[in-house]
């Protein structure tokens, strides 16, 4: 955004917040709103329960009544148009369980303005790849997920497999017998994400019975081959971070607890790694802390672009987490 130093990787990270309408819990509760937006600005004020305001900037703040489309449009595009291009891009959904991640980064598809941050990617990649001149495309999918430090490919023959992080001197970084999907259309992707999306590891907590308690990556990579022969790779990481919720709060006790304490790893673990990176001192950027941020390693930082969707409530008895999750994504910026 404009109110950073220029250059450096600051320009390259964009944090943005989104907060989700009521829902009939916290209306049952009669909850009162405690979150206010200055969208044209990206502020955010988030009233205490002392009536003190804490204020905070990003590079978009979208109240309840935003859209998937306005979202998409103002933010996501150019990221996808860079990977098109063969650079790699990052778009995360950050916030506490029931905060809207999935909604952001899947959407609900009988509203179309409400699409998520996924579809609409498929549909821009397909448009893109079907309408260049001079340039072959060849699309391919995975999807992993981290649960507890251990990935699972969400799309394998066998999703209780556990599968190792390697690190080859041209590949890079890479997950050993990770399953690669040829897709042709953006039906074949939808298809994908589906099938993962019902792999994909669910814990009953308190705050939301189907809550999910793993990150997912559902990467999607766009190699392109030039009449003369170039070819060019970039790689999109689509990511739903699990809930970031502290674990007091949701009553964790036993397995529970100990997923808690790895999901809280890790994200922390994203936190100092992209923060490292926007400060642009940091000589040493600690990629090696987590499994989410070894896998992430060639897609932050670098020439690549990377989003942050930090989704909050509305609602004042959710101020502790908001206010944790406004925190932590201001460290992004
Ligand atoms: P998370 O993935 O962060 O746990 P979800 O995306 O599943 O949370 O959202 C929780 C509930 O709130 C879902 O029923 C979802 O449809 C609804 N919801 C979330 N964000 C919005 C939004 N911006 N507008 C309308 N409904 C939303
Ligand atoms: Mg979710």
């Amino acid at each position: 955004g404009a109110r950073r130093h220029t250059g450096g990787m600051a320009e390259c990270v964009r944090v943005i917040t989104r907060c989700r309408p009521f829902n009939d819990r916290e209306k049952a509760l009669s909850s009162k709103l405690c979150v206010e937006m200055t969208p044209s600005s990206g502020q955010v004020s988030l009233q205490g329960p002392d009536g003190i305001n804490k204020d905070f900037t990003f590079d978009g703040a979208y109240f309840m009544d935003s859209t998937g489309e306005q979202i998409y449009n103002d933010i996501v595009f150019p990221l996808v148009e860079n990977v098109i291009e063969g650079y790699n891009g990052t778009v995360f959904a950050y916030g506490q369980t029931g905060a809207g991640k999935t909604f952001s980064m899947q959407g609900v598809a009988d509203i179309v303005s409400q699409r998520g941050v996924i579809p609409r990617a498929f549909d821009h990649i397909f448009t893109a790849t079907a309408t260049t001149e001079n340039v072959k495309f060849l699309v391919h999918c995975s999807y992993l997920e981290i649960y507890n430090e251990e990935v699972r490919d969400l799309l394998g023959a066998d999703n209780k497999q556990k599968l190792e992080i390697k690190e080859h001197a041209d590949r890079g970084v890479y997950v050993a017998g990770l399953s690669m999907h040829v897709c042709h259309d953006v039906q074949a992707c939808k298809e994908l994400m589906d099938r993962g999306f019902n792999n994909r590891h669910v814990g009953a907590t308190l705050m939301n019975k189907d809550s999910s308690r793993s990150h997912s990556i559902f990467t999607v990579y766009v190699e392109g081959i030039t009449e003369s022969g170039s070819i060019r790779m970039g790689k999109l990481n689509l990511v739903d971070l699990a809930g970031s919720e502290r674990q007091s709060k949701t009553g964790a006790t036993g397995d529970r607890f100990k997923e808690a304490t790895k999901i809280n790893l890790s994200l922390s673990a994203l936190g100092n790694v992209i923060s490292a990176l926007v400060d642009g001192k940091s000589k040493h950027i600690p990629y090696r802390d987590s499994k989410l941020t070894r896998l992430l390693q060639d897609s932050l930082g670098g020439n690549t672009k990377t989003i942050m969707i930090a989704c909050i409530s509305p609602s004042d008895n959710n101020y502790d987490e908001t206010l944790s999750t406004l925190r932590y994504a201001n460290r992004a910026k």
